[in-house]
């Protein structure tokens, strides 16, 4: 635990002790804008996160679907935060009391020191949210997440891995359950999942002898009467209508009852065996919010001022994800910002300049943003967008939607990148491999060694 006493005594021409947790969307735009407001030697700013990058999610599909390389979906922390330390770890639990983070690294887990205190004089809390999981039987042990870099990269190999699988059996039971590919959720990591990955697939089929497009069962599972709700209800029946006219077969106001044994039970009492089942049924906030002394509301996110100082405390800031924020520029008395994107990467700017203002003596600022609407693909060159009151459709929304998506996609190296991988797809034909076997980088020397590769024979 905790080895540095918590400092109190800072006085003029100290260095502030500011201490990020979270490497995301709030974390690095927090340490960003931190490191160009403060003086030199005025702070020093450590960010602790588990990755070395931040994902940008909202490109999770198109890396899915391989218009974007994986790592032009992630953004390195250490090259962009140059005037930070980073530090590859994971908080496991904070004591403001004490003014202590505790944390892990790969390196404390390993030479027996476990976790370790790290203090501070400003905290910034920004762990983001988790998948919310239910309990269905079977859905821990089957269920695929889409929120990493790596679950995406992930899928799009198993996806193209099913084909393999049903191009090669001669077994209707697994035929039927390679090809039938259930996501649950219909905000917009499930709908962009599924309307990507079932283009790719469709387009992979092209090079199978014995595989068509139609043979391919793509089936959306939503609990609510309508999908993508942040685009509003027109563009949301609009996009249910365009699945449909695919072929996806759009489940609404029915549940995910039970996946055991690879055979996924829905509320309406359908029976689908499969072994792809996507879970993108809404978010919780990071449990470390839990392992925390901050007040934290009913739905466990941390109650914060709409100055972003967790309420009741000095000198710790919360945004994003894991933070209930005052949205003050909402209609209704007592509304709470949405967790997106969005909202985010303002909160982070406020927050620094708050952290600076505050450190400087001087007055804060309250954090207020009228939401200017959403975007959403529906595969290629297809989408919905609901932005200052418009709603848009087809081709001009999934244009809008990448070229929001350029424009807000941190660093000009990754948009010279994103925006060059996009041209080349446009000019060359999709790339339609599975490289599942970069899971397993040691199968081929385990088994030339004589060991039997992880999954068994034939799982490289
Ligand atoms: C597939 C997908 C698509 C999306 N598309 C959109 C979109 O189109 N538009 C939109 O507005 N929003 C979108 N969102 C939502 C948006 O990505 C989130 O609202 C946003 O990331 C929240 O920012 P954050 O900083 O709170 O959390 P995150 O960006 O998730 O960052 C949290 C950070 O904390 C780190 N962390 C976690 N646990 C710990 C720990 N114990 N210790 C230290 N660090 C920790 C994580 O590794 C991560 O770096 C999408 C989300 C997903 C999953």
């Amino acid at each position: 635990m905790a080895d540095t006493p918590r400092d109190t005594t800072r006085g003029a021409g100290t260095v502030a002790r500011i201490l990020v947790v979270g490497g995301g969307y709030v974390g690095l735009y927090t340490a960003l804008w931190l490191q160009r407001k403060l003086r030199a030697g005025e702070a020093a700013i450590t960010v602790v996160s588990p990755d070395p990058y931040m994902t940008y999610q909202p490109f999770l599909s198109e890396a899915a679907a391989g218009n974007i390389s994986p790592r032009h979906v992630v953004v390195p922390l250490r090259r962009v935060l140059d005037a930070c330390t980073v530090v590859v770890g994971e908080a496991t639990a904070v004591s403001h009391a004490e003014r202590t983070v505790t944390v892990r690294t790969a390196a404390s887990m390993e030479d027996g020191t476990g976790t370790f205190g790290m203090p501070y004089d400003e905290l910034v809390l920004a762990p983001g949210s988790v998948a919310r999981t239910l309990p269905v039987p079977g859905l821990a042990e089957h269920g695929l997440g889409f929120r990493t870099v790596e679950e995406a990269i992930g899928l799009r190999n198993h996806v193209i891995e099913q084909l393999d699988i049903a191009s090669s059996t001669r077994d209707p039971d697994v035929l039927e359950a390679a090809l039938t590919f259930v996501v649950v959720g219909g905000g917009y990591a499930g709908v962009e999942a599924l309307a990507e990955l079932q283009d790719m697939a469709a387009y992979t089929t092209r090079y199978y002898h014995n595989l068509k497009a139609e043979d391919l069962r793509w089936v959306l599972v939503e609990p609510e009467a309508r999908i993508l709700p942040e685009v509003g209800e027109e563009m949301g029946d609009y996009a249910v209508r365009e699945l449909r006219r695919r072929n996806v077969d759009v489940r609404l106001e029915t549940r995910l009852v039970s996946c055991e044994g690879r055979v996924a039970h829905l509320s309406d009492g359908t029976v689908l065996p499969t072994r792809t089942l996507v879970w993108t049924a809404g978010v919780r906030p990071n449990p470390l919010v839990g392992a925390t002394d901050l007040p934290r509301d009913a739905e466990g996110r941390l109650v914060c001022t709409a100055q972003l100082r967790v309420a009741g405390t000095e000198h710790a800031w919360a945004a994003g994800d894991a933070a209930a924020v005052p949205d003050l520029a909402a209609a209704e008395e007592g509304a709470l910002c949405v967790p997106d994107a969005q909202h985010a990467v303002r909160q982070a700017k406020t927050l620094a300049a708050n952290i600076t203002a505050s450190l400087h003596g001087q007055p804060l600022g309250e954090y207020r943003h009228a939401h200017a609407g959403s975007v959403a693909s529906l595969g290629l060159h297809e989408g919905v967008a609901y932005v200052h009151g418009r709603r848009l459709k087809g081709y001009p929304a999934w244009l809008l939607h990448r070229v929001y998506h350029l424009s807000r996609v941190p660093t000009f190296n990754r948009k010279a990148r994103v925006l060059a991988e996009w041209t080349l797809s446009g000019l060359f034909k999709r790339e339609i491999v599975s490289l599942g076997s970069l899971e397993h980088p040691r199968a081929e020397f385990e088994s030339a060694a004589g060991r039997e590769p992880p999954g068994g024979p034939g799982r490289r």
